[in-house]
């Protein structure tokens, strides 16, 4: 083990071509914390601008940060951080899964594992502590995650976590994932394996992970942090009337009496789960009947989740009749994992084992086949290109007549599930030309010519030409979910505005506490009425980016993080933004407060920037990366921006925030590009040279 506290010490770095195994300091990254910012890091260090993702040259980081592993609440995630095959430039991507891999990664002494080069046979990761090895996946090639992880289960023994890809990530389909547990995964990357030959990455760790703090100063923050702990997303208002609460809103707080786990054995009651009783906080969230309707009740067996979670937003569940179609009955997911399968089903499902049960076993068999195969939804976005195709007539005319008659699109049309089946292994073993619907907006738009009605369509809401979909955007906050939604090479994926807006708390009261942490409470709208941008907008908008980014890094999860409320009248509902630089001054030794780490997060979000005008070879972002599709603004064809009751957005008003967003971010007002002023600020003068070499720079 390293000398460093919370970080582990060293980062680990595989050559697949070469079969060299080497460490790297960790100290070089430790301005950028962890995660993300040593994934961004290393890929502005070490792969050449123009690199594909599928090219040998392309590196995959799959990094934790000096948080994961310590114990601090929901620390669970990691980030993998590569070129990203939905992107039309190839430009830079995180995805992030939960579950026990990367805590286990920092037991074994390692802060991230860089991997490179290609195998020229199936290989596949096994880190035991600090004995790496490359091994033989021939026998694994060809099989699904849940196999995959079995195998090496078998091998290693059953603590050891595994993160692999199925058929999938091997056929290099851009829509793939990287799978570890029962329901984690990172999405849009499990090609980027398949292209490495490398099937999984298998650790097992043995130490512990050391933090510079005494016990009693750490725990003091573990209460504080559980104090004002809330339910998934940090909604802090349950969403029925409970004896101790003062409001009720439609949140994810389902616990209640007389709602079960029904399914384990015996059923398990959530209960009143008063907030005061921390041992009840793994009850607050009963998300598969928030996910899955009040049928799943009596399916679920628990809620799983990530380590050193209490919130346990996975639901795990058994449904005896996912048997018949040759699934184990125990499934799990959440959120968008059951939905964007479910959504295949574009006629919906009819009954499978009981009335009213085809939804529910639309979503949980095709999470089940989809977690298998390594599928990715693109948050939901795979069932909308496939809608549009199929619905468009576009399949008719692209796919051979042979082909069209063997897809059985006559199962989608009786609405029977087995559809899901068909659908999900022609895409993951690339069967024909269907197969193509999973490569992603950008690609499948290309190459089956859908028209500009696609790109515009406010049912099919694709955000960008970049190929990405909305994630939390314009009905989210208005400007602030839109101006959050411009600034990835993918879905946002940003839950620091979103929570807020979905606490629960009435507006009011949000606006309270808006007005403590953005100047003002016109941060806020009421929900569809939206009022003109203004700075406590834009402030609210970069403090989400800057949050997420911290998060990312840290690494904690962003789908309860940041703590800007509580579940307590007796606080006024007031949460906590100093937690996460207390963790972090107590686990590494070197004291920061809130202010000096969002720096370092911003620093993080500045690096993504400039890597991805070097990667698009351009320094007008504004126009080739952020514009916005028209749909938010036409969505109400009959209302302008700013009428009650509509989603619309106004051009001129959406122009100014963008306006006042590049400056507060310290980014050019004409091209969005980060300043040279800025990038020196933030100790970036390598990506400031790297673009004026390429005559990118900007001030
Ligand atoms: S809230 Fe859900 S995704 Fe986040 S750490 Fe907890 S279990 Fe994992």
């Amino acid at each position: 083990m390293g000398s460093m506290t919370g970080w582990a010490g060293k980062i680990l770095r595989v050559n697949l071509s070469s079969g060299a195994i080497s460490s790297v300091d960790t100290k070089h990254y430790v301005n950028f914390i962890g995660g993300m910012g040593i994934g961004y890091k290393v890929i502005f260090d070490e792969v050449p601008p123009g690199t594909k993702a599928f090219d040998p040259s392309n590196k995959i980081v799959f990094s934790v940060g000096p948080l994961t592993g310590t114990g601090a609440v929901c620390s669970g995630r990691t980030t993998i951080t590569t070129c990203s095959p939905l992107n039309p430039y190839s430009a830079v991507a995180d995805s992030h899964f939960g579950g026990y891999w990367g805590s286990e990664l920092k037991y074994a002494g390692w802060d991230a594992v860089i991997v490179e080069g290609r195998a020229a046979t199936p290989a596949w990761i096994r880190i035991e502590d600090d004995k790496v090895t490359i091994e033989n996946a021939r026998r694994l090639w060809g099989k699904g995650t849940f196999d995959t992880q079995a195998e090496i289960g078998a091998i290693m023994g059953k603590e050891a976590h595994v993160a692999c890809i199925g058929p999938a990530g091997e056929n290099l389909v851009p829509t793939s994932f990287i799978r570890t547990g029962l329901s984690h995964h990172g999405g849009g990357h499990g090609g980027v394996l398949g292209s490495k030959q490398l099937k999984a990455i298998a650790v097992r760790g043995t130490h512990s992970v050391k933090i510079a703090s005494d016990p009693a100063a750490w725990n003091a923050v573990l209460r504080e942090n559980l104090a004002v702990l809330g339910a998934n997303n940090q909604h802090v208002v349950p969403n029925s009337r409970l004896p101790w609460a003062e409001f009720t809103s439609g949140t994810r707080w389902t616990a209640a009496p007389g709602r079960f786990w029904g399914a384990a054995e015996p059923p398990v009651e959530t209960g009143l789960c008063d907030p005061h009783d921390i041992h009840s906080i793994g009850f607050r969230t009963l998300k598969s009947v928030f996910d899955l309707g009040p049928l799943a009740e009596k399916y679920t067996v628990r809620m799983g989740g990530c380590a050193s979670c209490p919130i346990r937003c996975h639901s795990e569940l058994k449904i005896p009749a996912l048997e018949q179609f040759g699934y184990s009955p125990s499934v799990a997911s959440t959120c968008v994992g059951f939905s964007g399968p479910g959504a295949v089903m574009l006629k919906g499902a009819k009954d499978v084992a009981e009335k009213g049960d085809g939804p529910l076993m639309a979503k949980a068999l095709g999470a089940q086949i989809a977690n298998d195969l390594g599928v990715w939804c693109n948050y939901g976005q795979l069932a909308k290109d496939f809608e549009y195709a199929y619905t468009s007539g576009t399949l008719k005319k692209v796919l051979s007549p042979q082909e069209y008659s063997v897809v059985r699109f006559d199962l989608l049309e009786a609405k029977d599930v087995r559809f899901l089946i068909d659908f999900y292994e022609r895409i993951a073993f690339q069967k024909g030309e269907f197969c193509h619907v999973a490569d992603g907006v950008a690609a499948v738009a290309k190459r089956w010519n859908f028209g500009e009605d696609y790109w515009n369509d406010k049912q099919y809401t694709v955000w960008s030409k970049m190929g990405y979909p909305k994630h939390h955007s314009n009905e989210s906050d208005a400007q602030v979910g839109t101006l959050i939604s411009t600034v990835k090479n993918r879905d946002a994926q940003n839950h620091s505005h979103q929570n807020f807006i979905g606490c629960g708390l009435p507006v009011s009261k949000q606006k309270e506490i808006a007005a403590e942490i953005w100047g003002s409470g016109d941060a806020i709208d009421e929900p569809l009425n939206y009022t003109p941008v203004n700075k406590a907008k834009i402030k609210f908008a970069k403090w989400s980016l800057v949050k997420l980014a911290l998060h990312d890094s840290l690494t904690l999860c962003n789908w309860m993080w940041p703590m800007s409320v509580s579940p307590l009248k007796e606080r006024n509902y007031r949460g906590n933004l100093t937690l996460e630089a207390q963790y972090y001054s107590l686990a590494t030794g070197t004291k920061k407060n809130e202010a000096e780490l969002d720096f370092d997060a911003e620093r993080v979000l500045h690096l993504h920037r400039g890597l991805t005008m070097l990667q698009m070879g351009t320094k007008d972002m504004r126009k080739e990366h952020d514009a916005l599709p028209s749909w938010i603004f036409d969505k109400d064809p009959n209302k302008t921006g700013f009428t009650k009751g509509s989603e619309n957005m106004d051009r001129a008003d959406m122009e100014l925030a963008m306006d006042m967003f590049y400056e507060e971010m310290g980014w050019d007002k004409t091209t969005g590009a980060p300043t040279k002023a800025t990038l020196l600020k933030f100790g970036l003068a390598d990506v400031a040279e790297a673009l004026d070499k390429k005559g990118l720079l900007v001030g």
